[in-house]
């Protein structure tokens, strides 16, 4: 049998994870996921309705009531969640092939970007449980005053499809770390990775109804997480549209606290005094990574125009050579996009910058010779002559395009980089370290990247700037979300 057979094999289908066990729905309606790359039905996720979602949440309150996660000793949670990486790690192949095969990324970009830095946020978040603490402060008056960081309580954690394990463990791994309980809702495309963490951190040893997992589709599921009342709060990662759904529903029912993590047209920035071998590097994968459904996407390239027309040769250039192909071949280096409709709106995408005036350097179509015309592989593609008005240099696209634009200054530059709604991510490529600094206070986004792309750390904060949203993720900045804090007075 093949890996991708037993990973198969083992598929938890039709099942939520609640109150520390894999249980059948109580939601008749189920869904079926199939591998975006073959079209092979690898099994069915519930449609949990909002009678699973009541378990399931219930299940998180009474871990937080009964103190069995939240009450254990700080040594001893953190022993727990080094144990849950463990568990992962010791997984990682598996959980590579699954996450290959639910969402059509490579298995080698599933290795390196999904997998194993969730290993590492787990034990990054297992070395903070024992430094959450408050503060004394000097006050007016005969009183001791000090404040206490305590959980914020049933977190309900909504994750998209593009990196399902890792963003799942993005929050849980801060929630638990604060002692807070959660109901993680993975996208209905890919549910069984977040199914199997949930898994691991039973074998890890974490209390029953701590990590729950309910599938299902957004306006079922996702909607009911949303409007629960007994949820506190609600870390969310996918689109603006959601985002809005997601305030509009905690504003009608009990304010839910919320933290945003949303979308990019992020610009990658080259002045002619850059490495071109690094920044050609980078450039290339700051796009094509993960086919392109990557939030911090470098998908507008803002290249000096001494340097464009060599520089966008270049990469039109490797772009051609990308090797598209099955994404269980470790020698592929980009796989399929995650579905039908995704695969129409890239290619949409790609005709309005047609019809716009912009000018194709290389892909533009999807590929179907033999076996990929059963999945929705698609060129990796490069504009140039891209003006910033342009919808494919305004709109988030998620796929393998790059929208090339050519600037004469760094002021032009500047004004670029941040003429759109997004302010996610954003990188500068040049020698010149005053300038580069500059850069870095001028654009408004939550990174600034200085001659490297895609620097991601469990210690360092990730987050948005005007509609990429709200709060942070990584590092301390995390703990924010999943705490509250109480000031405590005593007259003396
Ligand atoms: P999406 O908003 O459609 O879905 C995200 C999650 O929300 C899914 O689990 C979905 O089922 C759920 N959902 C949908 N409607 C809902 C509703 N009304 N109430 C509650 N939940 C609902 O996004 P997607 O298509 O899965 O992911 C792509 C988007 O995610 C892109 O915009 C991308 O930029 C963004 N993203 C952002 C980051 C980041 O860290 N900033 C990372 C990855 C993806």
């Amino acid at each position: 049998m093949s890996v991708a057979e037993a990973v198969k094999s083992r598929t938890p289908t039709d099942r939520l994870f609640i109150g520390g066990k894999s249980v059948s729905p109580a939601s008749g309606q189920s869904i079926e996921v199939r591998n975006p790359a073959t079209g092979e039905l690898l099994g069915t996720a519930p449609d949990a309705n909002p009678a699973d979602v009541d378990r399931a949440v219930a299940a998180a309150r009474a871990s937080i009531e009964s103190k069995a996660w939240r009450g254990k000793d700080p040594s001893e949670k953190e022993k727990i969640l080094w144990r849950f990486a463990d568990v992962l790690e010791k997984n990682l192949d598996e959980m590579a092939v699954l996450a290959s095969l639910e969402n059509g990324k490579t298995v080698r970009e599933a290795l390196r970007g999904d997998v194993r830095p969730a290993v590492d946020a787990l034990r990054y978040y297992a070395g903070w449980v024992r430094r959450i603490y408050g503060e004394t402060i000097p006050v007016d008056g005969p009183y001791l005053n000090f404040t206490l960081r305590e959980p914020v309580g049933v977190v309900g954690a909504i994750v998209p499809w593009n990196y399902a394990t890792l963003i799942a463990v993005w929050k849980i791994a801060p929630a638990l770390a604060c002692g807070c309980s959660v109901v993680v809702k993975p996208s209905e495309m890919t549910p069984f990775t977040a199914l199997k963490v949930a898994e691991f951190a039973m074998e890890a040893g974490v209390p029953e109804g701590v990590v729950n997992v309910v599938t299902g589709y957004g306006h079922t599921t996702g909607e009911a997480i949303g409007r629960h009342m007994d949820v506190d709060k609600i870390s969310f990662t996918g689109s603006i549209r959601t985002a809005r759904a997601l305030l509009k529903a905690s504003a009608e029912s009990n304010l839910k606290r919320i933290s945003l993590e949303l979308g990019g047209k992020n610009p990658n920035i080259l002045f002619p005094d850059c490495d071109r071998k690094a920044a050609l590097e980078a450039a290339f994968w700051g796009i094509y990574a993960n086919k392109g459904e990557v939030c911090s996407a470098g998908s507008r390239l803002l290249v000096h125009q001494d340097l464009h027309d060599e520089f966008v040769g270049m990469l039109a250039d490797r772009a051609g050579r990308m090797k598209v192909g099955d994404p269980l071949d470790p020698a592929s280096e980009m796989g399929s996009q995650i579905s039908a409709a995704q695969t129409e709106k890239i290619l949409s995408y790609i005709e309005s910058g047609k019809r716009e005036g912009a000018r194709l350097a290389c892909g533009g179509s999807r590929l179907t010779d033999g076996a990929l015309a059963k999945g929705f592989f698609i060129q990796p593609t490069v504009f140039t002559e891209v003006k910033p008005e342009m919808k494919i240099a305004q709109e988030e696209i998620f796929g393998p395009v790059l929208s090339t634009i050519r600037f004469k200054d760094a002021e032009e530059a500047v004004r670029i980089a941040n003429g759109t709604i997004y302010g996610l991510v954003s990188a500068v490529w040049t020698k010149d370290i005053q300038l580069a600094f500059r850069m870095a206070q001028e654009i408004k986004a939550g990174s600034v990247w200085i001659n490297t792309y895609n620097g991601f750390d469990s210690a360092s904060p990730f987050g948005g700037y005007k509609q990429s949203g709200f709060g942070r993720d990584l590092g301390a900045y995390a703990l924010e979300q999943y705490t509250n804090v109480k000031s405590v007075w005593v007259a003396l």
